[in-house]
């Protein structure tokens, strides 16, 4: 049995590696030119490391905590020891300590190295942007290639657009996502924070969170020196999305000088990622979506929550479905 996969975020690289395990022949398609999807990491020439989308990574679930801790081992895998505090604008206080009794963790060069390690050895065709799929007898046309199911694994307005093209479609109708901007930012100066991250739980500010990643993993930033990873409010993002980049890295460096002095008002690095879909604000059921027997299958985060631990687990729900 051939198997496409549209996508190889974590959901399609889940989904191939699991289907590998049990003997399948699985092909990748991604249309951007590297692996992990919305599991991005960004380095610098400077010496910075930021991830630009997920930030951290909590295996809840056995097939993933199995997979990551067990299968997976290297020696970047890092647990992230500082906590996660609370600003509401520039009051910052200790988060909730349940909260951060989570075990969370991340990869020395990138959160992306997860993607990367699930990724290796797969059949992944980079580059290369899917726009329809074929019904072809009892199979599919994906990309000039005959297969016996298909995957579909981009977030959930864009595999409709997938099935559409097939004649088909689902009942996804009430998943909606996220607009999200990030704001990278390198600073020469030094930052000596309790946190590894803020967030504003009260969701008023346009910053909603701000990871300090070199308090994250250590090693982030030039000695001396501290890279922050700003993700601007759902709101402000979609309210001010066609803005240039400056627009948000203005907004985030005003926010860092106020809360850091003065020493921050002159990032040497400053980048900006859009992200269209960043996490799914509803969901619809898996089971509902992805009918056994079927040779057509859908994994997203969009079907079992926001976090890579879902998108993972429904990319291996979908191989075993299959399989
Ligand atoms: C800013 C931000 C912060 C986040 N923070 C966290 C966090 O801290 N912790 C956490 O657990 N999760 C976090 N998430 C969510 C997490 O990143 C996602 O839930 C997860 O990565 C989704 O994986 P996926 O494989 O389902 O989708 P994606 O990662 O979106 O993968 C889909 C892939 O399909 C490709 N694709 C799309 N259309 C096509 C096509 N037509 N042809 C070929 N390829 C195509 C895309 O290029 C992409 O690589 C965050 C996300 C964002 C954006």
């Amino acid at each position: 049995m051939r198997i496409a996969i549209v996508g190889a975020g974590v959901s399609g690289l889940a989904a191939a590696y699991r289907l590998r395990k049990l003997g399948r022949e699985v092909v990748i398609f991604e249309k951007s030119g590297g692996l992990g999807g919305r599991v991005n990491s960004r380095q610098h020439k400077l010496g910075y490391t930021f991830d630009v989308g997920a930030t951290s990574l909590t295996p809840r679930g056995k097939s993933i905590e199995k997979v990551m801790l067990e299968e997976l081992p290297t020696t970047e895998l890092v647990k992230v020891e500082k906590p996660i505090w609370t600003h509401s604008g520039l009051r910052t206080s200790p988060g909730s300590s349940s909260k951060n009794s989570t075990p969370r963790y991340c990869y020395q060069n990138g959160i992306q190295t997860f993607a990367n390690l699930l990724g290796d050895g797969l059949d992944v065709r980079l580059k290369t942007d899917i726009l329809e799929i074929k019904r072809e007898g009892t199979g599919y046309r994906v990309g000039d290639e005959y297969f016996d199911a298909t995957i579909l694994t981009p977030p959930i307005p864009q595999a409709c657009q997938l099935l559409w093209s097939l004649g088909e479609s689902r009942p996804v109708a009430n998943v909606s996502y996220r607009s999200c901007v990030s704001v990278m930012l390198g600073y020469q100066a030094e930052s000596e924070t309790p946190y590894h991250a803020l967030i504003d739980t009260e969701q008023v500010h346009p910053l909603t969170w701000l990871s300090v990643e070199n308090a994250k993993v250590p090693g982030r930033a030039p000695a001396g020196g501290s890279a922050f990873v700003a993700q601007l409010s759902a709101r402000f993002s979609q309210q001010n999305y066609a803005q240039p980049d400056d627009y948000f890295i203005d907004a985030t460096v005003t926010f860092l000088k106020h809360l850091y002095g003065s020493a921050f008002a002159s990032p040497e690095v400053a980048m900006v990622k859009k992200w269209k879909y960043s996490q799914p604000e509803s969901l619809a059921r898996f089971e509902n979506v992805n009918l056994p027997g079927s040779t057509l299958l859908v994994a997203s985060d969009g079907l079992l929550g926001g976090h890579i631990e879902d998108a993972f687990e429904c990319g291996w729900r979908t191989a075993e479905l299959l399989a």
